[in-house]
């Protein structure tokens, strides 16, 4: 069930609603993972990655750079 993969990627997401899109995007660095890119109501983007979540600024990770490109 690719829901229940999604959720058991986001644990620090959980709770967490304000995001209105998602996208899966391929780990750039190991292909077996995934992380979801997002956007909220307010047009700012998230990630679940580490480099993303642990990052108190919420500076735009490579994924959502990456995503932004696309
Ligand atoms: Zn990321």
């Amino acid at each position: 069930m690719i829901q229940q993969q999604n959720s058991q990627q986001l644990p620090l997401w959980r709770g967490v609603d304000r995001w209105v899109r998602r996208f899966q995007v391929p780990s750039l660095t190991d292909p077996e993972r995934g992380y979801v890119v997002a956007i909220d109501a307010e047009g700012k983007w998230g990630c679940s990655c580490p480099a993303w979540t642990h990052d108190p600024t919420r500076k735009a990770c490579k994924h959502i750079r990456a995503w932004k490109k696309h």
